[in-house]
């Protein structure tokens, strides 16, 4: 594998985390989601929380920092898997600065899933409150309405996952991290996954894409 920074891109329920997930228990390789960093940050940070729940960008110089400290630490020495970062060009363009310190290449690939699907997938997510576990009310229902079929509790919706919100942070993409495929784009640094497929095909056309470099 040559690219040793793998950096998903997508639009919010593409299905970065499922696939960054994946690529850390068969590839080795950590994954890194400052979606998760920041919703743990925001338990104790009313600002993130807030900015969070309404769907809108958490500052750059923040996220910036916050990946720059995860990337340092042993885990990320072979390399790791982004998700959900880099959402904006000057993000984009600290990443590659950082790429460059590290020795390490990047590769982006893009998880492509059309508009009305996103939207479902968000709107149906719910989350096990205790593990990993993900449900979907439309396509991949709990067992027992509403509770976990491994820990046997009640599931919970993230706030930013309310269909008011959706919007907003679909919006959000297209104004300001679409922009940023351009930029891989425009380096020859971009693959493209159709992302409206189970998660087991789109993860082995990503193998794929790793391996051949
Ligand atoms: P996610 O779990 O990746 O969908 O991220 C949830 C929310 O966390 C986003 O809507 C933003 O408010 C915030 N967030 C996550 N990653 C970033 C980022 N790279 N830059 C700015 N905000 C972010």
């Amino acid at each position: 594998m040559s690219s040793k920074i793998i950096v998903l891109m997508g639009a919010p329920g593409a299905g970065k985390g499922t696939q960054a997930r994946l690529i850390q228990e068969r590839l080795g390789l950590p994954q890194i989601s400052t979606g998760d960093m920041l919703r743990a940050l925001a338990a104790e940070a009313e600002d993130i929380h807030t900015t969070q729940a309404s769907g809108k960008l958490i500052s750059d110089d923040v996220v910036i920092e916050m990946v720059r400290q995860r990337t340092a630490a042993g885990d990320c020495r072979d390399g790791y898997a982004l998700d959900g970062f880099p959402r904006t060009i000057v993000q984009a363009e600290m990443l590659d600065r950082l790429a460059e310190s590290q020795h390490e290449t990047l590769k982006a690939i893009l998880i492509d899933v059309p508009p009305a699907v996103l939207e479902k997938r968000l709107t149906g997510r719910r989350n096990c409150p205790i593990g990993n576990e993900t449900y979907n009310i439309y396509f991949k229902p709990p067992r027992v309405d509403n509770v976990c079929d491994v820990h046997g509790v009640p599931l919970v919706q993230r706030a930013d996952d309310r269909v008011d919100r959706v919007q907003v942070r679909l919006d959000t993409y297209a104004s300001q991290t679409a922009p940023v495929l351009d930029y891989y784009k425009q380096s020859d640094r971009l693959e493209i996954i159709n992302g409206d497929q189970e998660a087991e095909k789109i993860y082995s056309e990503l193998e794929r894409i790793l391996t051949n470099g």
